[in-house]
């Protein structure tokens, strides 16, 4: 059984209404060990909508103080944080990262050339293939220009929101964009991060978890072997989303273990 979810939001994550209690109360019923919040902070996020994905992390960190003193005997719970980068926030996400005492944080890509790729308007003026590609290539300049994050998040999120999508269930292929994906995986291989196991992709109807297997087996025939598990749950019901799949799917893989984190160090968890 996978005994950690390291994806997780919380009412703190301005498209969530879930208080951490709720959260933690469900996590405890599942048998979880360790919780790691992961709230939503994404800097110069486009205003579209009420969402500005900001909070107060002084907020945060105290009301977790006292809730992980408040269940210690039940569960571990943990501070992360999943950061929106982009190329241009380099200061402002090292002085973020640099001021507080972290467990975990996840590197995403949520806004590509200042549009999220959820809205019609990035895939206006580009194909299905550019809208991918662009997004990849994301990958490659966010850890460039930022190394403050552990494991770089649903690398292809960007595949819910094709056009499309809803009827085709036409994915991807690795082997489409291979040159591409290799170069994102050697990029965040070299910087000694890792990748995340993003189950919500499941939830989504895709029928994988984010990335797809092709691709994680890829990240292993370079040399990943750092690997997190999170349903990126923003709903009680969601925690732990389909984790029961998980293990055979690494397991096929080759993998025999994943990470949980703790004060930025990684603690391998036997699958
Ligand atoms: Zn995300
Ligand atoms: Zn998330």
């Amino acid at each position: 059984m996978i005994i950690a979810d390291y994806h997780v939001h919380s009412d703190f994550s301005s498209d969530s209404k879930a208080p951490m209690e709720q959260m933690i109360e469900q996590a405890i019923r599942l048998g979880l060990k360790k919780l790691c919040f992961t709230d939503h902070m994404d800097i110069d996020y486009p205003q579209v909508n009420d969402h500005n994905f900001i909070f107060d992390v002084d907020v945060y960190g105290k009301k977790l103080l006292e809730l992980k003193e408040h269940y210690h005997k039940q569960i571990e719970l943990l501070m992360g944080i999943e950061l929106g980068l982009q190329p241009h926030l380099t200061t402002q996400l090292s002085s973020l990262v640099n001021q507080y005492p972290f467990d975990f944080i996840i590197g995403s890509s949520h806004v590509v050339d200042h549009v999220d790729p959820y809205y019609p308007q990035y895939w206006e003026n580009r194909t299905k293939k550019e809208g991918i590609q662009l997004y990849f290539e994301s990958i490659i300049e966010n850890c460039k220009s930022f190394q403050g994050f552990h494991i770089y998040g649903h690398l292809d999120y960007i595949i819910r929101y094709v056009p499309g999508q809803s009827e085709t269930k036409a994915t991807y292929s690795y082997s489409d964009y291979a040159e591409l994906l290799d170069e994102v995986l050697k990029t965040i291989i070299s910087y000694g991060k890792g990748i995340e196991i993003n189950t919500a992709g499941y939830k989504y109807g895709l029928g994988f978890a984010h990335p797809k297997p092709e691709v994680i087996s890829r990240y292993k025939e370079l040399g990943g072997e750092l690997i997190t598990i999170g349903s990126d749950a923003h709903k009680p019901e969601h925690l732990a989303y389909d984790f029961n799949l998980v293990p055979e799917l690494l397991k096929g893989l080759g993998f025999r273990y994943y990470a949980t984190f703790v004060q930025g160090k990684p603690i391998y968890e036997k699958l």
